[in-house]
């Protein structure tokens, strides 16, 4: 019996997308065959998450799409569409089942955008978002950020609020399973401290009432009491403000072909359980009491600056950015902002300690 009920759960119902990106952390998987998804979708209510997030691929590409919706139709539930496909008989579908619609928008130009969405028109996309937003469907957008789009924050938050939405949650670019030596990463993640300036530019300079940002980052909580700046409340469908730090451990993540994993960006082999063999229940208990999960939240465990961070139990740092750029579960998180002040603090307390040694080896030394 499953004692605590998932924050969320997010699906990716099919790893087929009508783009052509290259750079997609999801690796394309079979799928799970038609006739066990509306059973699967079943089991979703019966854990009864806090909110359902379906992905892909493109989730409209999947035909079952709508059939799974509507068993799902009692839970609070998001979209996350690239529009590329979504028309009026979309939109209606959509309505009927109360169904919230978040796009992935990874620029406000058309030349940003349709350079990181490979086959993708910004026209279209702006159409899609007109016509959600007419039918009040547009909750907001999720923004792949990198060094490619870095400078167009200001302009997708101001877009967003012109088009009626409510939420942007930038979702800094992660690694593919190649880890480090994966070009596009190597090219345009970003730095700790390019997190630093747009966080500050972000909670300090963007401030609209009409639209609220979150960037879905473990350290954003030790930013935002570090800087003294609030998070906005609300439910962007990906980032909530009450749940503090790596979701692996509380959330679940289906992939296309049923599998079960910690986060949607966790290591392809990090498979914690395997739906139609196992039971979602079986699976979501395998990863709330996942040892691997717990050791990884375990100041012990870790290492500095992780281990040593006051902020600790408000962030954790990244599973899979750490599973996929360190060597170990155990490292810190390397794009931490914060990690290099706690170094630094770390050391001036080693430089005192010895200070003190050598000032209390000289005193009892006899002359
Ligand atoms: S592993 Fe990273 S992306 Fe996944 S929930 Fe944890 S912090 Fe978020
Ligand atoms: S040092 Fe580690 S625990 Fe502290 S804020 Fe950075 S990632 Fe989080």
């Amino acid at each position: 019996m499953v004692g605590l009920r998932p924050f969320y759960i997010d699906w990716a119902i099919t790893s087929h997308c009508n783009l052509r990106c290259g750079h997609c952390v999801a690796n394309p998987v079979e799928e799970m065959p038609p006739e066990l998804l509306v059973e699967l979708a079943g089991e979703v209510v019966g854990l009864n998450p806090g909110w359902v997030i379906v992905e892909g691929g493109e989730p409209l590409m999947r035909k079952e799409l709508f059939e799974v919706l509507e068993e799902m139709d009692r839970l609070d539930l998001y979209l996350i569409t690239n529009g590329m496909l979504f028309t009026e008989r979309v939109s209606r579908e959509l309505r009927r089942l109360g169904v919230k619609v978040i796009f992935s928008m990874d620029g406000v130009t058309g030349e940003v955008y349709e350079s990181t969405k490979s086959g993708a028109s910004f026209h279209r996309l702006v159409e899609a978002v007109e016509l959600a937003s007419r039918e009040g469907l547009f909750h907001g957008v999720t923004v792949v950020l990198s060094k490619r789009n870095l400078h167009q924050v200001k302009g997708i938050v101001r877009f967003v609020s012109d088009h009626g939405g409510k939420f942007v949650t930038f979702i800094p670019l992660q690694p593919s399973d190649r880890g480090f030596s994966d070009p596009y990463y190597k090219k345009y993640a970003l730095s700790p401290g390019d997190h630093a300036r747009v966080l500050r530019a972000i909670y300090r300079g963007l401030q609209d009432p009409r639209v609220r940002v979150f960037y879905d980052e473990p350290f954003l909580w030790a930013f935002a009491d570090q800087e003294g700046v609030e998070i906005p409340d609300g439910r962007s469908g990906i980032t909530i403000s009450e749940f503090k730090g790596c979701a692996c451990g509380t959330s679940l993540y289906i992939r296309p072909d049923g599998a079960i994993l910690p986060c949607m960006f966790s290591p392809s082999s990090s498979v914690i359980s395997k739906y139609p063999e196992e039971s979602l229940r079986r699976g979501w208990e395998r990863v709330r009491t996942s040892p691997l999960i717990k050791a990884f939240k375990s100041r012990r465990w870790r290492e500095p600056p992780c281990s040593e961070c006051e902020y600790f139990e408000m962030c954790f740092g990244c599973m899979a950015r750490v599973c996929k750029l360190s060597e170990n579960l155990s490292g810190a998180d390397p794009a931490c902002p914060l990690g290099a002040g706690v170094e630094a603090r770390r050391n001036t307390v080693r430089k005192n300690f010895l200070h003190l040694e050598a000032m209390s080896f000289r005193s009892t030394t006899p002359p």
